[in-house]
């Protein structure tokens, strides 16, 4: 390749291509491809990659897990495979943790893949604020290569799925996907839905009140709180039974009185302000990212949440919009026939993500061997000496002139450690993830000499922090983690800080007692303050700190896999609806005999709820369902057998339908017209039942208490709900198609107004 002129090299694009044409596979023409690339990479940006970064590649052309360390290249990496998989001519995309990675991945790595001959795209906007359009959207698709964000796709997606004419589509098929900071998205967020929001409700005055009614709750005796659960004791429920003068909680007829109480219990007791949220100054709720601090604007709780929240913090109620579609990432990641990942850290989570996505994770080698030395845990007996111990390795780390960051679990824990260093004189820079462009500029001088940086576990992530001037020479960079982190991998995250290609350093975490972990998965006793503590030993200490650790992972594991099984019915549902959707759209689906043979069914159920049928109810059925003219016959008829009523309605139907093809004039545009009066039936149905789900998804959870199996209720409910759904839309469609109006304007447009 070395040999090869330019020109050459990236001729070779169109060479390949051929000879995928001709029937070899990506497999078959991968080692020349990466060869390819490779050169390019030199030649484009002056990087050769090295061999572990193209065994990196390989990996993620196999559709693996690629477990990388921080500075090993990722970025370089994945050229190679999506370069490969792109020239299949099928939609290859990169998913980056946020969009300022995507802009400046797109842009730099861009470069290659234009010289390569390649078109790329980034799918995120670099005005803050603006969307694209349609068409824009279209083009960004068609791209070969495509750079964006998870939730920048993932509502893409739900968008694609929400359009009514084929035309207006603008995602290719999926096909192959890598997703950057992999274990971040499929495991941390995975249980986050995307929720696109349409209509407002009528607004509900009961938040209020079961606000009111939740603060007069005792804690243990009314409620129970474990972990980030939370329900009502039998005594609770009498009391709300009584609260609210109704005989039974549960009775379906107060559905709305039960959802709105566990909506409150849940904004007093499961969300903290500066952990879960902040009020901000415009006297919004903003969430909070858990895992970074990080503010997300716009993001808000589904199914009453938010409002139940805004509530409890005595704000002005927003408005409750329904959700239209909705999706959470587990469940999108599945749509990819190939989905490949890298992260730093993803190995610790082998297990689960073969069995949630049955995907294999792979462990590279870095390029030079880690010098880096992770020292034990030092551990105490509660956070005022965990503090001042941590802050005062920091000063003396610093005073030798080496680069410090130390990393903490929150927002608060930042400030904690502020003060500490202000008292002490030592100037540093707070990063808790609020502006990802601004961190990265941060995050990069954090290796110079005399650098002392406070920082989240996620601020700054994708950017590495290079070694200043004679830093190596001072021992490199040193991570101090203050707190046991909820998770190992985020603790590997904060250690991979240090120790980039073979640089020095170390890493030494703090930990205590009153870590949030210890806390949350730690049994009463030793969560009290005073005597107690005072006599634990250092060894019983180190088991506490270990087991609670465990515990919440474990915790998390089992929370991933409960939302994955209330999830999956959704997904199913979805699925179905959204193959109706697009064979509708393509033009397929919908004829006269389909269309006769929904009627039939629909008068068959009609008359099978009726007990009796008389001249009115059978011409209320027929003003309802099949045309606005009533005939003389319809008494006479009404007083015959069910049978002949029910060909007597299918008469009538075949007549309506005769009519309206006449009126519109040839048989193309009828059938025209009967898809796009499904398309809204079904997108009707649809947007109720999503709505419906999400609603019952987050009241059934609170359910626990009462010795029932929630996910099977939910299960079964939503079976219910969704059969409830297909008969309306049966119903709509022949209302839709035999009460619509249409009509051919003088340029032979064809006008729908549906009723
Ligand atoms: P990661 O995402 O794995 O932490 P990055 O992709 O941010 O790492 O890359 C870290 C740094 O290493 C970047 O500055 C990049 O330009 C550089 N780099 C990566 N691969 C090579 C290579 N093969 N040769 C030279 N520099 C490289």
């Amino acid at each position: 390749m070395k040999k090869l002129s330019d020109r050459q090299l990236s001729n070779l694009t169109v060479a390949f291509r051929k000879r995928l044409d001709k029937g070899e596979s990506l497999d078959d023409i991968l080692p020349e491809a990466f060869a390819a690339v490779c050169e390019a990479d030199r030649r484009v940006l002056g990087q050769f990659p090295f061999d572990v970064q193209v065994l990196g590649a390989i990996a993620l052309h196999q559709g693996k897990l690629a477990e990388m360390n921080t500075g090993e290249g990722k970025t370089l990496t994945a050229t190679m495979p999506l370069y490969l998989n792109a020239l299949s001519g099928k939609s290859t995309i990169l998913l980056t943790a946020n969009e300022y990675l995507a802009l400046r991945d797109a842009q730099e790595m861009g470069r290659v893949y234009r010289f390569m001959g390649l078109t790329i795209a980034a799918g995120v906007c670099t005005e803050s604020g603006r969307s694209f359009t349609s068409a824009e959207k279209k083009a960004i698709y068609a791209s070969d290569i495509v750079y964006t964000t998870h939730g920048a796709l993932g509502f893409d997606y739900l968008f694609n799925n929400l359009v009514t004419t084929a035309s207006d589509r603008f995602l290719r098929d999926f096909y192959y996907v890598i997703i950057d900071e992999a274990d971040s998205v499929l495991l941390d967020s995975a249980q986050t839905p995307l929720v696109i929001a349409g209509a407002p409700r009528v607004q509900s005055n009961l938040y209020e009140l079961a606000d009111f009614f939740v603060t007069t709750l005792i804690r243990d005796r009314d409620y129970e709180k474990e972990e980030n659960k939370v329900w009502l004791t039998e005594e609770g429920v009498k009391y709300a039974e009584r609260f609210f003068q109704i005989q039974n909680f549960y009775e379906e007829r107060f559905f709305e009185i039960n959802r709105h109480v566990v909506l409150a219990l849940r904004a007093h007791v499961l969300f903290e302000p500066e952990k879960q949220y902040v009020v901000s100054k415009n006297d919004e709720i903003c969430l909070l990212d858990e895992g970074s601090g990080r503010m997300m604007p716009g993001v808000k709780l589904r199914g009453g949440q938010h409002q139940a929240l805004e509530t409890k913090e005595k704000l002005k109620i927003s408005q409750e919009n329904r959700s239209v579609a909705a999706i959470t990432y587990q469940n999108f990641f599945q749509l990819f026939p190939k989905m490949s990942g890298m992260s730093g850290t993803i190995a610790d989570a082998a297990e689960e993500l073969r069995k949630v996505y049955r995907t294999e994770v792979v462990v590279i080698p870095p390029n030079c061997p880690v010098r880096r030395r992770d020292l034990r845990d030092m551990f105490y007996r509660d956070a005022h000496s965990q503090y001042n111990a941590a802050v005062a390795a920091a000063a003396m780390t610093h005073r030798k002139g080496q680069p410090v960051l130390i990393v903490v679990n929150g927002i608060r824990e930042t400030e904690f450690v502020s003060k500490r260093l202000l008292a002490k004189g030592i100037p540093h820079n707070v990063l808790n993830a609020n502006n990802a462009a601004w961190e990265a500029e941060i995050i990069k001088e954090a290796g110079r000499a005399n650098a002392v940086t406070v920082a989240t576990g996620m601020a700054g992530r994708g950017t590495d922090i290079r070694l200043g001037k004679g830093v190596k020479e001072l021992g490199g960079l040193a991570v101090i983690g203050i707190g046991r982190m909820g998770d190992v991998r985020l603790e590997r995250q904060a250690r991979g800080r240090a120790g980039r290609q073979g640089d020095p350093g170390f890493s030494c975490f703090f930990v205590s007692l009153e870590d949030e972990v210890v806390v949350n998965n730690t049994p009463q006793k030793w969560n009290q303050r005073g005597g107690d503590r005072k006599r634990i030993s250092r060894r019983r200490l180190k088991k506490i700190v270990n087991t609670a650790q465990k515990t919440g992972e474990e915790f998390a594991v089992l929370a991933r896999k409960q939302a994955m099984e209330y999830d999956q019915i959704l997904s199913y549902q979805r699925n179905l609806i959204y193959e109706i959707r697009n064979k509708l759209l393509d033009g397929e689906g919908m004829d006269q005999q389909k269309f006769l043979e929904i009627a039939r069914t629909n008068i068959k159920k009609f008359i099978a709820t009726q007990t009796s049928i008389d001249g009115s109810v059978l011409g209320r059925y027929i003003l309802d369902h099949i045309s606005y003219r009533l005939d003389e016959e319809i008494r006479e008829v009404s007083q015959k057998d069910p049978e002949a009523v029910e060909e007597y309605l299918v008469w009538r139907v075949r007549r309506a339908l005769a009519e309206k093809k006449i009126r519109i004039g040839s048989r193309e545009n009828l059938y025209y017209f009967m898809r796009i009066a499904a398309l809204n039936a079904v997108d009707e149905g649809w947007v109720e039942q999503v709505d419906y789900l999400q609603q019952m998804q987050s009241a059934v959870m609170g359910r626990t208490s009462a010795q029932r199996n929630p996910v099977f209720e939910f299960h079964k409910d939503a079976l219910e709900a969704y059969q409830r759904m297909e008969a309306d839309i049966l119903n709509n469609i022949m209302r839709n198609v035999l009460l619509g109006s249409v009509y051919k304007d003088n340029e032979g447009r064809i006008h729908i107004q549906l009723p």
